[in-house]
């Protein structure tokens, strides 16, 4: 593992640093997000931290299979495969951290160039998720539709979601394995330049006969934002969310918030199932995986209290 930077921390954005529940997600919309957004990162930059930034994706890159499907249907332009679609969301989300990033320093009289690379992750191939996949993306077809998509690509899986009616393609959600940018990524950090990376859990490659191959799959942005964090030296990770820290019992009247906890403790509650695989599951384990392949301090937290969790008043502290 790379020596430790104690002032070196990676920040993961959750859904709300570009969508706000109930928003349509207009590029205005999302663009006024990510500048408040930048505000928060400004603050901590400001206070002398070096960052490293890695985002969610799942809204945009569902947006993006739409306008592909739509493409193909209204004007026959032939849609791009899932691997590539994820490509293109961690170019233009980049891109508005980039411009908005850049101007909040600007302002307060900071120059600093923002990047981001363009990151592929390699997973297993043998990945169990491969075998059964289920996490849900795209459009809800009728089964009729369903049935005319399976003619074209016979290959796809779908799964029927009667609560919201309808039929919808699942892929899987392999687990990370490691960054194939990290070199590049690691030193433009070391050279003092502020980096996006691994957007959306980042571009799902797999490895064979000595090549590397997209495939239609996601990979969660908090287990590849560990695989970044970890990479880096990084001595802390830090999730933002739309949530204040981990609970136990979070969806009873019992409801607790944890404030500070050492990684076996942790290990247990995750074990006896506290927390969600669609959301709070994946934070947990990423901040259990960081501190256990030798990060200082993991913290998930609300997006808006960042400054205040950096100073330990603020959301989950998960320590050794
Ligand atoms: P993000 O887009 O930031 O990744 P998610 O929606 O995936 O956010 O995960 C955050 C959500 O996890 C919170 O809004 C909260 O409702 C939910 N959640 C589920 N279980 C827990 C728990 N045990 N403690 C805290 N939040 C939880
Ligand atoms: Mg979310």
């Amino acid at each position: 593992m790379n020596r430790r930077e104690e002032k070196l921390v990676v920040i993961a954005l959750g859904g709300n640093a570009l969508l706000r529940r109930g928003q349509n997600g207009t590029f205005e919309e999302q663009y006024e997000n990510v500048k408040q957004t930048c505000k928060i990162l400004a603050d901590l930059i400001e206070n002398g931290y070096k960052l490293a930034i890695t985002h969610g994706n799942g809204p945009q890159v569902g947006a993006t299979i739409l306008r592909h499907d739509a493409g193909f249907r209204v004007y026959g332009v032939p849609p791009f495969p899932m691997d590539v679609c994820g490509a293109e969301t961690q170019g233009f989300i980049g891109y508005m951290i980039q411009q908005a990033l850049t101007n909040e320093l600007l302002m307060r009289g900071i120059k600093k160039n923002v990047i981001t690379i363009i990151t592929r992750v390699v997973v297993d191939k043998n990945d169990p998720d491969f075998s059964n996949p289920s996490k849900p993306v795209g459009a809800f077809y009728t089964e009729k539709e369903m049935m005319e998509i399976k003619k074209i690509h016979p290959e796809y899986i779908f799964k029927e979601d009667k609560a919201r009616g309808g039929w919808r393609r699942v892929v899987p959600s392999p687990d990370p394995k490691y960054l194939v940018e990290m070199p590049g990524i690691k030193a433009l950090v070391d050279a003092g330049y502020i980096v996006i990376s691994s957007g959306g859990g980042g571009i799902p490659v797999i490895e064979e006969n000595s090549e590397m191959r997209g495939v239609e799959a996601v990979i969660d942005k908090d287990l590849a934002g560990e695989r970044l964090a970890t990479s880096l030296g990084a001595s802390k990770f830090i999730i933002l969310t739309d949530v204040d820290g981990i609970y136990v019992d979070y969806d009873k009247s019992t409801r607790r918030k944890i404030d500070v906890i050492r990684v076996e403790e942790l290990k247990k509650l995750y074990d006896e199932g506290h927390f969600p695989p669609g959301s709070m599951g994946p934070k947990v384990k990423a901040a259990i995986r960081f501190i256990e392949s030798g990060g200082d301090e993991a913290i998930i937290a609300d997006l808006k209290d960042l400054m205040n969790a950096i100073r330990g008043k603020a959301g989950t502290h998960i320590i050794r």
